[in-house]
């Protein structure tokens, strides 16, 4: 059987970490076995369901790399489909109108509630009705199997029994002739050819139905997985007010796609006491019948620790494609002139735990800043920086090559011919061309700065130093 898996997203929000999850994990599942991965859109819900939610979707997934062989596939475009299958299971006997009043099924369901039973469907249509009443459109329900059990083989639950005498005869087609949600799930992984499910533990419940459903079409139901849902680090379901829940404020937030998909791999399936995943590794290792069948608790702290890891191992490349969009929010185009992007990240990433930070602090690479910090200028930029940097500005213009080597050999001789430490010497040179004392080696700073703009903020720092109040 080649494996084939679906994310059948309903789009009515962003892309959140749980759905994101079980998209990591139907998609793990194809890539591991050869097998197809398919995006469908389940948006017959009209009125909740919104292009915006679809494009959200959708870029999520591109910028986690989650990659689909087919779809995305909407189902508001398979309604012909779903009334072909709904008139079959009519003619074959599987399903039938229902012509029961509004008020005679809220009398039962009072009745049934009144003799503490679980409200139900009771039958009364399923015979088939002798005299339809013409002025009633009738709905059309599933017939269940009355008797027997339904076993699910689920691979992170383990067997899960449902008596059929607790479930009733669903309906599938509403009197409007729509379709219902249980039954387009079905006539969809019937007609993908679905062989894994896996899905959120909150349709467990739905299982048992839809398993009915393609029996009754003589298709062999596929294999299930539901995924338990992720907690908040208090217990309760993760939700917005445990901070950023979408997958895309993610991306805002600095993080690189591959820290949240090892992040999200890790939440709730271990393989030894390994926490570093590439995703070669999670493709090679990840089982998801060693998914734990308890929730998972998201731990913003781990996230944060794996960006950071991503950001000081990854290919500079890479790290530099994702810093770009960044950068960009800055209004910087790194195209369009100053340092190479690769060497940014290679001079930063050892203390950037973001790449909004990497973003903040390079934007001086690339654009001169608008003030000095103003405690950093008020005990860098003295009268006393004046001479050396003075004295730099000269001799960095005369220097041939510009290299931090050259640059560091410029610095240090000139601080050990003024008598002066190396501080004293570079934090005025590093708040003058940063605009604030804190930036990479300085010999590398300046290197990436070029000598144009170097010069030029020298400048501009002893200007401003000649312009301090003179105190006594
Ligand atoms: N559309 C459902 C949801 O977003 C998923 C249904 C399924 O995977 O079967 O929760």
């Amino acid at each position: 059987m080649t494996a084939r898996t679906r994310f059948a997203p309903s789009p009515t929000g962003y892309l959140h970490v749980g759905g994101a999850r079980t998209a990591l994990f139907c998609w793990l599942y194809a890539r591991q076995h050869g097998g197809t991965f398919i995006l469908r859109i389940e948006d017959t819900d009209l009125e909740r369901s919104t292009a915006e939610s679809v494009d959200a979707i959708l870029q999520g997934m591109t910028w986690l790399g989650l990659e689909y062989d087919e779809g995305p596939f909407f189902q508001t475009h398979r309604f012909p489909r779903y009334q072909e299958v709904i008139a079959r299971m009519l003619k074959e006997g599987t399903a039938y109108h229902c012509y029961c009043s509004k008020e005679r099924l809220e009398k039962l369901r009072a009745e049934q509630m009144a003799r503490k039973e679980k409200p139900r469907y009771d039958g009364k249509c399923r015979p088939g009705v002798a005299q339809p009443p013409r002025d009633i459109p009738p709905v059309v329900r599933f017939k269940n199997p009355p008797d027997g059990a339904v076993v699910v083989e689920d691979l992170i639950r383990g067997q899960v029994v449902f008596q059929n005498s607790e479930l009733d005869d669903l309906i599938i087609a509403r009197a409007d002739g729509s379709p219902t949600y249980n039954f387009t799930v079905v006539v969809d992984d019937m007609d993908m050819h679905i062989s894994h499910v896996i899905r959120g533990d909150d349709h467990l419940n739905n299982t048992p139905r839809q398993m009915n459903m393609l029996q009754a079409l003589g298709c062999k139901p596929p294999v299930y997985a539901h995924v338990p849902m992720i907690l908040g680090p208090d217990g309760a379901r993760l939700s917005k007010r445990h901070g950023a829940v979408s997958v895309m404020q993610y991306r805002e937030a600095g993080y690189l796609p591959d820290a949240l998909l090892n992040y999200l791999v890790r939440l709730g399936w271990s393989h030894g006491d390994q926490e570093v995943f590439s995703v070669d590794e999670m493709i090679k290792l990840f089982d998801i019948a060693k998914v734990h069948s308890s929730t998972a608790a998201f731990n913003p702290e781990k996230l944060m620790w794996l960006n950071q890891h991503y950001i000081k191992n990854s290919e500079l490349k890479h790290v530099a494609h994702h810093l770009s969009y960044h950068l960009g929010k800055l209004g910087i185009d790194p195209a369009a002139g100053g340092p190479e992007m690769m060497e940014v990240v290679k001079a930063q990433r050892e203390r950037a735990r973001t790449l909004v930070e990497m973003a903040q602090n390079s934007a001086f690479f690339y654009k001169d800043f608008d003030a000095y910090d103003p405690m950093d200028a008020a005990s860098h930029l003295k009268p006393e920086a004046k001479q050396p940097l003075s004295q730099l500005r000269d001799q960095l213009t005369e220097l041939s090559r510009w290299e931090a080597a050259t640059i560091h050999e410029v610095v240090t001789k000139l601080a050990e011919s003024l008598g002066l430490k190396l501080g004293k010497i570079a934090q005025p040179l590093r708040v003058a061309v940063a605009g604030r004392a804190m930036s990479p080696p300085i010999d590398v700073t300046l290197m990436l700065v070029g000598r144009e703009k170097t010069l030029k903020r020298i400048d501009r720092a002893l200007e401003h130093i000649r312009k301090q109040p003179v105190t006594a």
